[in-house]
């Protein structure tokens, strides 16, 4: 009998939970299991705000993916997907073609600029470890341009775009940074100006109302000043045009307005909603049976309020021990199992020693929300890594 193919698209939370769960559950010859990244490193993107903004080293954010999977029991290929051929179980890679009898798809998403003219060509997206270099860099270029160029105010206007968790934890980060940029740089404090404009009426739309405002307090004291029920129009090279034709200078905008899927699920012919396929309990694409998608790819809905579940890392990496589970038994001919949802909370950082969160049906906030935070994040770094990571990685302050 011929060994099984499965093959794992992206090494974000999802994938890697699935590929080491599997080299957990799999005993020997009972599947060849492959793992493609296009990158040799996973990132942690649950911190990717803090190097995007210089508060920390973008080091801290990666783990390379060596130090995560056993290479005997898994393969790893570090190579782009170019395309998924679900008709010929192949996919295209940008060095070679890999065949497959099961695939998991866990790409992760693309940012969402829903047509909005020039945010894709002027904007900068908080994504990768390569995006929030150039954020870090660029930001700190805009004081040394300054100083050369005092005239030219806008170097020092920074413009994020979308109040959800990333703009909120983004902006947490940043006006931590500007204090230490202002005093290297020499450049006086209140000439520094930090957007945050959303669209919809509140902040963190659909969250605890208090913690929203919790939030804002925090973070205007900071320095940040909030435009809330102003939606961003156009994006151009010297600015942000918003809704109410106010056109704001900036020689910076960050876009965290909202992500959608992977646009090769579009591509290979699957039935999308922005780019994310609604599998079914099983994690599955209806009519592929054979194919899993995880994390941002992924939309499920809500029985509780008939809403898709927001795409999280949480939910990424439950999908991704369920579907190591349903791989094993899909091989072995066993029962699957159906996804359920077990939400943990939220916490969302506002910068050095503030934050808030929901834990259970706790509100948290201040301090203790955000040593929670820190906490939620060591507890991963121990589940992908163990204590070794916790020890190279891990910060509780
Ligand atoms: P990802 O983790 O995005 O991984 C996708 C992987 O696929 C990456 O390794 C990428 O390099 C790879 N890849 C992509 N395209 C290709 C290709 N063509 N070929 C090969 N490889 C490819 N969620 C929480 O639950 N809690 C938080 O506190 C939290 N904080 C966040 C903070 C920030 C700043 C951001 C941006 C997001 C945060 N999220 C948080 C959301 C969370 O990070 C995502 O939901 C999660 O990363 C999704 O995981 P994933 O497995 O779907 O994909
Ligand atoms: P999001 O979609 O949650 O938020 C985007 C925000 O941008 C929304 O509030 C939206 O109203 C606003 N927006 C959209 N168009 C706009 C426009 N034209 N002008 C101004 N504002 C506009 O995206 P996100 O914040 O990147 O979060 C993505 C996912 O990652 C979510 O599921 C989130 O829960 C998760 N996440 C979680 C955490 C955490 O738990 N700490 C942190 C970051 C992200």
């Amino acid at each position: 009998n011929r060994i099984p193919k499965i093959v794992i698209l992206g090494a974000g939370y999802g994938g890697i939970l699935t590929a080491q769960r599997l080299q957990k559950t799999l005993n020997y010859n009972e599947a060849d299991v492959t793992l493609v990244n296009k990158h040799d490193y996973h990132y942690i993107t649950t911190s990717l705000h803090i190097p995007a903004a210089g508060t920390g080293n973008p080091e801290s954010s990666r783990v390379n993916i060596s130090k995560l999977i056993d290479e005997f029991k898994v393969d790893f290929v570090k190579s782009t997907v170019v395309q998924i051929n679900p008709e010929e179980k192949k996919v295209i890679l940008t060095e070679g073609t890999l065949s497959y009898d099961y695939l998991v798809v866990g790409l992760g998403g693309e940012t969402e600029t829903f047509g909005i003219p020039g945010l894709k060509e002027h904007a900068f997206n908080i994504r990768s470890i390569n995006s929030v270099r150039h954020i870090r860099d660029h930001i700190e270029y805009q004081f040394a341009k300054y100083k050369r160029e005092p005239e030219h105010t806008e170097y020092l206007t920074f413009v994020v775009g979308g109040a959800g968790f990333t703009g909120i934890e983004f902006v947490g980060e940043l006006s931590d940074r500007i204090p230490e940029l202002c005093k290297e740089y020499d450049v006086n404090p209140s000439l520094v100006k930090i957007y945050n404009i959303e669209a919809a009426p509140t902040a963190l739309p659909g969250f605890d109302p208090e913690l929203v405002q919790y939030a804002m307090e925090v973070l205007t004291a900071k320095g940040v000043t909030f435009k809330i029920g102003t939606a961003i129009k156009e994006c151009t090279a010297e600015g942000v045009l918003v809704a109410g034709d106010e056109f704001i200078k900036s020689a910076t905008v960050i876009w965290t307005g909202g992500i959608r899927g992977n646009h090769l699920l579009d591509e290979a012919g699957f039935e999308t909603m922005r780019g994310r396929i609604k599998v079914d309990e099983f994690l599955r694409i209806p009519g592929h049976d054979n194919v899993f998608v995880l994390g941002d790819c992924s939309l499920m809905i809500n029985p509780e309020n008939e809403r898709p579940y927001p795409p999280t890392a949480q939910i990424a990496m439950q999908q991704g021990v369920v579907c190591a589970f349903n791989l094993a038994a899909s091989i072995r001919g066993g029962q699957l199992k159906k996804f359920k949802y077990d939400n943990k909370g939220t916490v969302a950082s506002l910068g050095k020693g503030e934050a808030i969160g929901i834990i259970g049906t706790r509100k948290i906030k201040g301090f203790a929300a955000a040593f929670m935070k820190k906490v939620i994040d060591i507890r991963y770094l121990f589940i992908i890594g163990g204590v070794g990571l916790v020890l190279r990685k891990g910060k509780l302050f």
